[in-house]
């Protein structure tokens, strides 16, 4: 498995729930984001209403599910949290919806995964707050109304334009969130091996933030592999040489580049002599899903000037090339 994967294991689900802040003061970075939140909660709160329903989207990693916990703490509601594919049904949604308690938030993640019978459930409950549901087949057929609680639908999405616009129109507040800069990601590091118990100078969480590629999960991953290293080979205290002899042994460069993005641009660069070439052909090239592509390799390489996309396909920078000691050959 990659270690610069942008999405949990199973087993730092867990290990998150120790790290992942729950407040709105301790989620860092993303300032707009928070202060835009902060009104919108204290707005809410104030009339006595469910927080209008959230869309987030952004690239794997970047604290989507953190934010709708956060959402549901901040307004004193439980989390009810399901995804895209779990909801096969329209049953299935119905079952959550009439769970729901006034305030609760109904976090959907990867929501642009939602079947489309699923989505015209959706659509009442987010609307005005009633479920209209067939139950039964044929004859025996009956449609049934129920009111359901005021009550905060949060959906995220890696990609806002998977989402179909019906739904997209039904949410009050959409949340872009972006790669954070090495100065948040050294932060939420610091953070993190507070919490862990970690021994972690300033230049080692500034190496390993360096190589996180814009991400908090990576950070967090990063910094346990990183403490292994430290803890064996060391004296325990997470250092620059530590961190940089760490992850240079792990295969993450110095840019947070791994394998997978190597081959990917020497692929753009090697057989599509630099592109523009079209994601299905990369896909191919190098043997990955497209959705992986577009989804968790491409974003954090196009936000850092190595990719670009054109209408005619995408393109290296000269930055690939002398990422690679490599120059950019003429025109
Ligand atoms: P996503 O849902 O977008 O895939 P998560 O919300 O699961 O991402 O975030 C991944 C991990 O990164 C979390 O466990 C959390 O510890 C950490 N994290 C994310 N955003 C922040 C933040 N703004 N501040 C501190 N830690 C964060």
């Amino acid at each position: 498995d990659r270690l610069i994967a942008a999405t949990a294991t199973p087993v730092e689900e867990s290990q998150d729930r120790a790290i992942r802040p729950k407040r709105l003061a301790d989620y860092i970075g993303q300032a707009s984001v928070r202060e835009q939140m902060t009104i919108f909660i204290e707005a809410a709160k104030r009339r006595s209403e469910a927080l209008d329903h959230t869309l987030i989207f952004g690239p794997p990693g970047l604290g989507k599910t953190t934010l709708a916990n956060i959402l549901a703490y901040e307004m004193g509601g439980q989390i009810k949290t399901t995804s895209g594919p779990v909801l096969e049904k329209a049953g299935d949604l119905a079952a959550m919806l009439t769970n729901l308690e006034a305030g609760d938030v109904l976090f959907v993640d990867e929501i642009h995964r939602l079947s489309p019978v699923v989505e015209e459930v959706l659509y009442p409950a987010m609307e005005d707050y009633q479920l209209d549901i067939m139950i039964g087949e044929g004859p025996a057929a009956r449609s049934i109304k129920l009111d359901l609680p005021p009550f905060t639908l949060v959906g995220a999405t890696t990609r806002a334009g998977l989402l179909t616009s019906p739904l997209r129109d039904r949410f009050g507040i959409v949340q872009r969130l972006e790669f954070y800069s090495v100065e948040h990601l050294a932060t939420i590091v610091q953070r993190s091996a507070n919490i862990l118990g970690v021994s972690l100078d300033e230049e080692g969480a500034v190496e390993v933030a360096k190589r996180s590629r814009g991400t908090p999960r990576i950070a967090n991953r990063l910094l346990r592999r990183v403490r292994d290293f430290a803890e064996v080979k060391g004296s325990g205290i997470i250092t620059q040489t530590v961190a940089d002899q760490a992850l240079s042994m792990l295969d993450v460069d110095h840019q947070g580049f791994d394998q997978m993005d190597r081959r990917l641009l020497l692929a753009m660069i090697e057989k599509f002599a630099g592109g523009p070439v079209g994601v299905d052909s990369l896909a191919a090239a190098i043997s990955e899903e497209r959705d992986t592509i577009e989804d968790v390799l491409e974003p954090y390489l196009i936000q850092q000037g190595f990719i670009m996309r054109t209408p005619r396909g995408r393109v290296v920078t000269e930055r690939a090339y002398l990422h690679f000691g490599l120059s950019m050959p003429e025109s």
